[in-house]
């Protein structure tokens, strides 16, 4: 790495509030050293912000360093894990000043908010990516699975869903209102949650790829089968006063960048669900024949325009 793209990473990556506790080694050696606090496990995760596949390039840089991080949270979310800490690595086509301080203000705004360090990355040149790799703590041997679901237990999902998918969809005709645009660029991971749903949920999932495909995830790891009341879905006032239900429906179960939790519950645990501040709601119930079915008012079987985005799908 040359000087100059040292002076960039000293400049708008490296903070005063940069070393925590547990972090022995930061940014500037060739690697990061934690000790990790007793009684924990980590969880690790990454995800890859694409330009052209998963934002336009000449997206606000703020937006995109906020997103890449919310992503990356909302996994940790899904765990029931603690964020802790992060690596950053940025591909850009240019060292553009302007750009990289508004993607770090963005960046920082939402780490500061949970308390993430940022801990090292990797600094290259080519076309725009944006790859963002956690770390979170969980108390030992206790995670959030997808695999734990059990026949009865009931499903939950958190916030409204299919306000990402609207936004970018009413983009093309700049009709999107401002709150569906700030759920699409600016998630709120649901951390907090996560960690609050630790003992209390058997099963987790983010959504990211819409419900039909995330919540299947939850149903094929735990080898069960799944019943949902589209009319039970949360949709946003929002959301309503720009389409009309069924278009409602559809971007709840395959429009994706959600970002809110689906979970189950087993009967005895509901009270404990109740008693705790989660915002979420009731859509369907575990099953024992596998597949997930959708009903819509009256019982009949909905089947979704699509099952959720595939970056590999064939036809
Ligand atoms: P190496 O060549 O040994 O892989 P680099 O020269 O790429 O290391 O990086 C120097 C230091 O700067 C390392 O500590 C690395 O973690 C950190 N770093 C590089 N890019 C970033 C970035 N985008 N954000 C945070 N830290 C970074
Ligand atoms: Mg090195």
């Amino acid at each position: 790495m040359s000087c100059k793209e040292f002076d960039l990473i000293k400049k708008y990556f490296i903070r005063s509030d940069s070393f925590s506790n547990d972090l022995k080694t930061g940014i500037g050696d060739d690697a990061a050293i934690l000790s990790i606090p007793v009684g924990h496990d980590v969880a690790i995760s990454v995800d890859t912000l694409v330009a052209g596949i998963h934002f336009y390039a000449d997206s606000c840089p703020n937006d995109l360093g906020y997103k890449a991080l919310a992503v990356n949270l909302s996994d940790m979310a899904a765990m029931g894990a603690k964020p802790w800490c992060v690596t950053l690595a940025l591909t850009l086509p240019e060292a553009n000043e302007n750009w990289l301080e508004h993607f770090a203000a963005g960046f920082f705004e939402l780490a500061d908010q949970y308390g993430v360090v940022l801990v090292g990355g990797d600094t290259t040149r080519g076309p725009l990516s944006i790859c963002v790799q956690i770390q979170g703590l969980l108390p030992e041997a206790q995670a959030l699975k997808r695999s734990g679901a059990s026949v009865g237990d009931a499903i939950y999902v958190t916030g409204t869903l299919g306000d990402a998918a609207l936004a970018l969809k009413l983009s093309a005709t700049a009709q999107s209102s401002d709150f569906l645009s700030v759920r699409l660029h600016r998630p709120q991971p649901r951390v907090s949650e996560g960690q609050q749903l630790l003992t209390i949920a058997n099963s987790a999932i983010d959504i990211s790829d819409g419900l039909f495909a995330d919540l299947s995830h939850i149903l094929e790891a735990s080898g069960v089968g799944a019943a949902i009341e589209l009319p039970l879905l949360p949709i946003s006032r929002a959301a309503r006063e720009q389409a009309g239900l069924i278009d409602c429906w559809q971007s709840a179960l395959s429009g994706g960048d959600d970002y809110e939790l689906c979970f189950t519950v087993a009967e005895d645990k509901k009270s404990e669900l109740q008693a705790s501040a989660i915002d979420c709601k009731q859509i369907g119930v575990i099953e024992t024949e596998p597949g997930l079915r959708c009903y819509s008012e009256g019982g009949g079987l909905f089947v979704p325009d699509s099952k959720g985005y595939e970056h590999f799908q064939s036809d």
